[in-house]
Parts: structure tokens; sequence; C-alpha cells
């Protein structure tokens, strides 16, 4: 890939680890991320984050700002949104990402956030894939639900042209003729993304099934493809959700989740970010 000049591989070893206030991505390691689609409340939020942080996972995810196809369906708390992502953070101690939409708000959700969250739709956003190069933050980066791997790295590349090369790949399911699933998971990006590319690059089974019963599957089959980790919606109370609450997992859905994550990393030999043994 001619223009992949900052981030493409030339040798194996040659990669990026991304680091979160000591937490590495892309080592040996599975990242687990989870979190409601969308902050609520205070309580809510809180709930989550203390019973995904016991079963396991290490990043806390909670939209703030949210990128909803009908301008009719709730749209995030916004500021209200980061102070509680920052209030769990500050009470748990799990890193939190969230979505950055627009230039203007990179600032404040830095504020509150750990990790910002370049979203599907904004992945060719280039001003705003500018300025976060601007930025030291770590970002995920979604595949666009019409993009090529090869429009994806390069976008991936206008944030690391501006110096900021602590970015997470991120595939979330791309548009297909296939209806029986909300997108088509493509689990070949992920060893083709790895030989290309020096990023590491986790999945969103969520967003590319659309259906909470196959997000475990779809998991298992990321980390065996290489992900470097997942990333997973999980709700309190999924049929009250105000978004995404029939893709969410349960808690003891996300005690499953984790099972089989143990199991799947211990057989290909890596272990699980924050997690000792
Ligand atoms: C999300 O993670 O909440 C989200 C909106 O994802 P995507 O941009 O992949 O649709
Ligand atoms: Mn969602």
């Amino acid at each position: 890939m001619r223009d992949l000049r900052l981030l493409s591989k030339k040798k194996e070893e040659d990669i990026i680890i991304v680091d979160i206030n000591g937490l590495k991505i892309g080592s040996n390691s599975i990242v687990v991320i989870a979190g409601p689609c969308s902050i609520e409340s205070i309580d809510q939020a809180l709930e989550i984050a203390k019973a995904v942080k016991s079963l396991g996972a290490t990043i806390f995810r909670g939209g703030a700002f949210k990128p909803r196809t009908s301008p009719y369906s709730f749209q995030g708390l916004g500021v209200e949104g980061l102070k509680i992502l920052s209030r769990v953070r500050d009470e748990t101690g799990l890193p939190v990402v969230t979505e950055v939409m627009d230039t203007r708000d990179i600032n404040i959700v830095l504020k509150y956030s750990d990790i910002l969250q370049v979203g599907a739709r904004n992945m060719q956003n280039f001003p705003l894939l500018k300025e976060i190069g601007k930025t030291k933050a770590p970002v995920i980066l979604k595949r666009g639900f019409m993009s090529t791997i090869e429009e994806w790295l390069l976008a991936a590349e206008y944030i690391a042209l501006g110096g900021n090369d602590q970015i997470i790949l991120c595939e979330r399911g791309i548009r297909t003729f296939e209806r029986a699933t909300r997108n088509t998971l493509d689990l070949s990006c992920i060893p083709i993304v790895k030989h290309l590319c020096r990023l590491p690059v986790i999945t969103d089974p969520s967003h590319a099934t659309g259906i909470r019963e196959l997000v475990k599957p779809m998991t298992l089959a990321s980390i065996a493809a290489g992900a470097d980790g997942v990333m997973v919606e999980v709700h309190n109370d999924p049929d009250k959700a105000l978004s995404d609450g029939f893709q969410s997992l349960t808690f003891s859905g996300f005690k499953d989740l984790m099972d089989g994550i143990v199991k799947i990393s211990k057989a290909i030999g890596k272990g699980i970010t924050g997690c000792s043994g």
C-alpha cells in the first residue's frame, strides 16, 4: 500500500504498542473493553463498570455523543455523560473510552476520557482525523461500514501524520447484502491488517452482529484470528437500554464471554491484559 508511509509493517517485530496509562494494547495480551452503548445515568454507568471490572474487563466504554441514524433517537447525554464517565474512572480505576464526533469537542472529551473513539460514520472525517493527530491521545479508529481496508488504514495514516501513532484499529462489521445480521464481521481483515500495518487491531462483535447471542462466538473467532482485543456492549437491563439493547450482553452473558476469552487466549498462548496467571 504505497501511501501507508508511517504505519506500514516492514518487519514482523515492527509493531506499535498503544500505551494507556501503562496498560498496553498490541502486545501478547488480549484487551477487553466493555460497557453500555450509551451512558444513561451515573447509577447505570457505575453498576455496569463495577460488574465488568469484577469479571475481567480492563477498559470501560460508554457513549456520550451518540451518532444515531434517526434524529429522533436518543442522542446521548453529551457533556453530562462525559462527567459521568470520569466519575466512573475515578471510582473504579478503569480507563474510559468514548466517541468524539466533532472537532469542537476534542478538548472537552479529552478532559474526561482517556481514549478517543472515532466512530464508523466518521472514519473519513478528515478534519477530525487531522485534529486528533495533533493530540497525543490514544484513539480507537472504527472501520467505516462501507470502507475498504485500504481506506481504513489511510484514515489511520492521517492521524499518524499529525504526530499521533497511538491508534487502535477496530473492525465493527461492514455492510453487505446479508440482512440476518446487522453488519458482516470481516474476520479476514485481521490477518490482512496485521500483515500490512504496525497497529493493534480489535473487533467489536456487538455492532458487527447486532445480536447478543452472536457476540461470544464472534469474539472467540476474532481472538483466534489474531485480534489484540475486543470491545463489547454490556448493560444492566438490556431490554430498557436507550440504545442497542438487543446486542448488549447481560452480566451473566459477559461472564460467560470472559470464560471463553480466557480459554481461547490460553490456547493460542496469549494472556489477558490486566489479569495475572
Ligand atoms: C459505538 O461504538 O457506540 C458506535 C456507535 O459504533 P460504530 O461507530 O461502530 O457504529
Ligand atoms: Mn452501540
